[in-house]
């Protein structure tokens, strides 16, 4: 059965849009850390980061440097840091999170967010790419 992120590729569930190339997209995590949380991921469905072919993890990597640098410049923050976990959905994927605090990194406390702030800060992010 395709993942959740596979289904987000095809177009099948929405999501805010914060990058895209022909094998990577960089959206909103719906339910982040902090404003400006983004998941990356190669369009490739591969459960486990570490199993991507090597061309792809490099990909991966450089497109979430990418996407890093924008939303340093988009989101107030001390820095963009980079988790993987994948315990919830199988599909490789890369948190880029603005931390302020240790706790914005720790996915415990959540972020509540309206539409407009999820539409407003994909925009902000994307118009620095
Ligand atoms: P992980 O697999 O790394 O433990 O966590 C998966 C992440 O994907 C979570 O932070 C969760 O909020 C996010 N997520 C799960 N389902 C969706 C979805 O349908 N849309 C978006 N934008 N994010 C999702």
């Amino acid at each position: 059965m395709a993942s959740i992120f596979s289904k987000i590729i095809a177009g099948e569930i929405p999501c805010y849009k914060v990058a895209e190339t022909n094998d990577f997209l960089a959206f909103l995590d719906i339910n982040p850390n902090a404003k400006g949380h983004t998941l990356c991921i190669p369009k490739k469905e591969v459960d486990k980061l570490f199993d991507l072919d090597e061309s792809t993890y490099d990909g991966l990597m450089k497109f979430s440097r990418t996407v890093a640098v924008a939303i340093e410049k988009a989101v107030p923050c001390k820095r963009v840091g980079m988790t993987v976990v994948g315990l919830e959905v199988p599909h490789a994927h890369v948190h880029l999170i603005p931390l302020n605090a240790m706790e914005d990194a720790q996915f415990i406390k959540k972020e509540s967010l309206s539409s407009e702030d999820f539409e407003t800060t994909a925009k902000a992010i994307a118009s620095f790419l």
